[in-house]
């Protein structure tokens, strides 16, 4: 893998794809800097070496022009004090502003470029506007992975103007190489506990990881489609009734390849979708009419974190049930008592998508795990196709 270390930057001018892509409140000040806390090592690395820092960034969703609520002018001093050193700002990623600011630049500096968004040539990833922006610098270096399943301008189009000179980022090389473990390079026995809303987002991904894993946990909202399509009396549960056949077919596919199929035997029940609503525990294959499963039980917890204990690479994407209400969140919580249990034992444990990571941040066990991926949608979609064209179009030519 090409990364900033593989790379002299002396005397270069980098233009830098981050996701500096913040939560600001009403007065825009920023109330989560994680993910600028991120680049940070990539943009030292290439400062230190004597390079200049051309950064570029979105923020939120502007509608294809300038919109003072997205302008990221606002993290321009957070950013400074960083990295303990001014920040020069364009009012624009291209154009004068742009161009001017980047002929000036002196090497040691870091200049911010305004949203890229404001111009919808970014997410159309119209080559002449990705030429723009790769016109700023001498080397294009990707660090915005949570954007890396998108064919941008200047997450994709720009790296063809830097046939020789491209290189990812420590985040997004991180992130890579994570997933790689996952995927690629996995000590078996490998288990994937997959849960969610619903089967209909995550069946590519579960189809593709059929011929990487030994093991399929299923939980959450979703099993209660594998449940009714095997015959099971489900209740007023969350069921999607057009994915009935493909909840078989994942179940014969499975067992042609191999793999232990995992889905709930008991269930935690609710007579509404509510933390106060009566509950009980039933078996996963009778739900009384009038009740909907919001949990996995704890004959299921039980075989599910043996499953997890006796792993040696572990992937974690959806909840086992509606954890935000504690009254339905045991599940999920043992769950993740099984991912740090099984690290500590020594395997290899990624959490990754959405309400997982949320999950994982809940019971304060981020430490403890071995890897949490920051770029939800990214992650699935790496999974799914094996590729993002924001990393191919670095390792690629
Ligand atoms: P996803 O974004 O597909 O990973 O879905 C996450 C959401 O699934 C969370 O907000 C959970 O509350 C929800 N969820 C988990 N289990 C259930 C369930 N049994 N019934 C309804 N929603 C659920």
């Amino acid at each position: 893998m090409k990364t900033v270390d593989n790379y002299n930057f002396k005397g270069k001018k980098a233009v830098v794809r981050v996701d500096f892509n913040v939560p600001l409140d009403a007065q825009f000040a920023i109330t989560d800097d994680t993910r600028m806390r991120a680049a940070l090592p990539t943009i030292n690395k290439i400062l230190n070496d004597g390079g200049a820092v051309i950064l570029m960034s979105h923020l939120g969703r502007p509608k294809d022009v300038f919109e003072e609520k997205y302008s990221l002018k606002h993290i321009v001093s957070h950013l400074g004090n960083l990295l303990g050193k001014p920040i020069k700002f364009a009012t624009d990623c291209i154009g004068q502003p742009a161009t001017s600011a980047a002929a000036a630049l002196q090497m040691g500096e870091v200049l911010l470029l305004e949203n890229l968004r404001f111009h919808k040539q970014e997410t159309a990833g119209t080559e002449s506007f990705a030429q723009e922006l790769a016109s700023h610098g001498d080397v294009y270096v990707n660090d915005a992975f949570g954007t890396a399943h998108r064919a941008h301008a200047s997450t994709t189009i720009i790296a063809r103007f830097f046939p020789n000179d491209k290189v990812f980022g420590y985040v997004m090389a991180n992130e890579v190489a994570n997933i790689n473990k996952v995927l690629n390079n996995s000590e078996k026995p490998v288990t994937a506990v997959m849960g969610g809303a619903k089967v209909s987002g995550k069946i590519l991904i579960i189809e593709n990881l059929l011929d990487k894993i030994n093991n399929l946990i299923i939980g959450g909202g979703m099993a209660y489609t594998f449940i009714k399509a095997q015959g099971g009396k489900v209740g007023s549960s969350l069921v999607e009734e057009d994915k009935l056949d493909i909840a078989l077919k994942i179940v014969k596919d499975a067992k042609a390849k191999g793999v232990n199929l995992y889905i709930p035997v008991d269930t935690i029940v609710g007579d509404a979708f509510a933390n106060e609503a009566n509950k009980q525990t039933v078996d996963i294959n009778t739900i009384p009419d009038g009740w909907m499963g919001l949990d996995i039980g704890p004959a299921t917890e039980k075989i599910y974190a043996d499953v997890i204990k006796n792993s040696k690479t572990i992937l974690w994407n959806g909840p086992m049930g509606v954890f935000e209400m504690s009254n339905f969140e045991h599940g999920t919580k043992a769950m993740a008592e099984a991912i740090v249990a099984a690290t500590k034992l020594g395997a290899y444990s990624l959490i990754g998508g959405g309400d997982s990571v949320a999950a994982i941040n809940k019971y304060h066990f981020a430490e403890q795990v071995s890897y949490v991926s920051t770029g939800g949608g990214a992650l699935l979609e790496y999974i799914e196709s094996g590729s993002l064209p924001g990393v191919d179009a670095i390792e690629k030519n």
